[in-house]
């Protein structure tokens, strides 16, 4: 019972990082002695020292003396020097004689190395408490780290009738979900690597797709563009040379527009050209492109047709949706419902989580394949 309260804590902590520690793992740790917990440490940032460190350094703050005592750490601690020195030579240092570890760490550098470096060091090693709920914290990293694949979010807002834009955009563009969501939007984009949207959506809101504030980190912005219909003077374009930006093409396209190819090179951006799959978007092929990059979290933030497509082919993860209160009946446009019935069959999500901005809701919940992929 002890046990798992302190895990919990861990994977408390742990969750603080999420945003900022990507590509890494957000991981958590804290130090017990004699029932009493001496020492908090999560990993605040990517390049900055690992949660087992900071837990060490935070008893050594207030005091107390890690030696005899236990860690409960929310990942496999590493045993490689990556960014910073491993965290197992810190734990032997730092004389623990027991660590309790929630769940393994599957990178090739890694999978159970940390824990045998430990054990061959005297330490006495658990592992497996609260493991679902460590690898749910980090699912895009796990699953990155054991297949190669990147980790697919699609997200959307819609109004309560399935409507994802105003009918009437003379205005200016209007937003179906409010500023919290619009703003915790942002926070989806910090954790990602890549954010993905279709032709059509930049066509209709020219949007810039970046991550505000970016946190210093540059998300790779894809556009689905098989006919290459970008317009030249979109905000995507102008800002090619401040963040990257990747026009995926297809081979017949790029061919027939060689001179416009060369236009959007010059901005900065790259098109990438990609092989056909019956006049649609070679969606595996991107994925593997990203992942070669080492991409290892996609956004979606296409229109219906994208993200219908993602669903089609089984390949997203996680489902993030904004719901408006709003009926826009006749003045709404963009169905959702409409190219989802393509789908032949329908699906639930799993570990479904609930949170309101403002009345807006959002729901997120993963897919069946996510589940197989994390082992749960
Ligand atoms: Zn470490």
């Amino acid at each position: 019972m002890r046990d798992t309260k302190y895990m919990r804590t861990a994977l408390r902590l742990a969750q603080r990082g999420i945003g900022s520690v990507e590509p890494n793992p957000a991981v958590g740790a804290v130090i017990v002695k004699a029932n009493q917990i001496i020492g908090r440490g999560w990993h605040k940032k990517f390049g900055d020292p690992h949660a087992e460190i900071n837990a060490i350094e935070d008893c050594k703050t207030l005091g107390s003396n890690p030696q005899s005592a236990v860690m409960y750490v929310t990942l496999e601690p590493c045993s490689h020097q990556g960014k910073t020195a491993p965290c197992t030579e810190a734990i032997i240092a730092a004389g623990l004689t027991k660590v309790v570890v929630a769940a393994l760490d599957p990178s090739e550098h890694a999978s159970g190395k940390g824990i045998e470096q430990l054990r061959n060091a005297g330490i006495k090693v658990e592992t497996g408490l609260c493991e679902k709920e460590a690898k749910l914290i980090n699912a895009p990293f796990i699953k990155f780290a054991a297949t190669g694949r990147c980790w697919t979010v699609l997200k959307w807002a819609q109004t309560i009738d399935g409507k994802m834009a105003q009918a009437d955009n003379t205005q200016g563009h209007q937003w179906i979900s409010n500023q919290l969501s619009r703003k915790d939007v942002h926070k989806l984009r910090q954790r990602v690597g890549a954010i993905l949207v279709g032709i059509n959506t930049v066509i209709a809101d020219d949007p810039l797709l970046t991550a505000r504030p970016d946190k210093g980190k540059k998300l790779i912005r894809v556009v689905l563009d098989s006919n290459l219909q970008i317009p030249l003077d979109c905000k995507l374009l102008a800002t090619a040379k401040e963040a990257p930006l990747l026009i995926v093409a297809s081979q017949q396209a790029h061919q027939a527009n060689p001179q416009l190819v060369e236009e959007i090179t010059q901005t900065g951006a790259e098109v990438l050209v990609c092989p056909d799959a019956q006049g649609q978007s070679n969606l595996p092929f991107v994925l593997d492109e990203l992942s070669k990059r080492r991409i290892a979290q996609l956004l979606v933030e296409g229109g219906p047709t994208v993200i219908s497509s993602f669903l089609k082919e089984n390949l997203a993860d996680e489902i993030c949706v904004y719901i408006s209160p709003k009926i826009l009946g006749g003045s709404g446009s963009v169905d959702i419902s409409g190219p989802m019935a393509q789908l032949t069959a329908g699906f639930s999500l799993h570990h479904v989580v609930l949170k309101p901005f403002g009345d807006d809701v959002r729901i997120t919940g993963l897919t069946k394949g996510a589940l197989s992929e994390l082992g749960l």
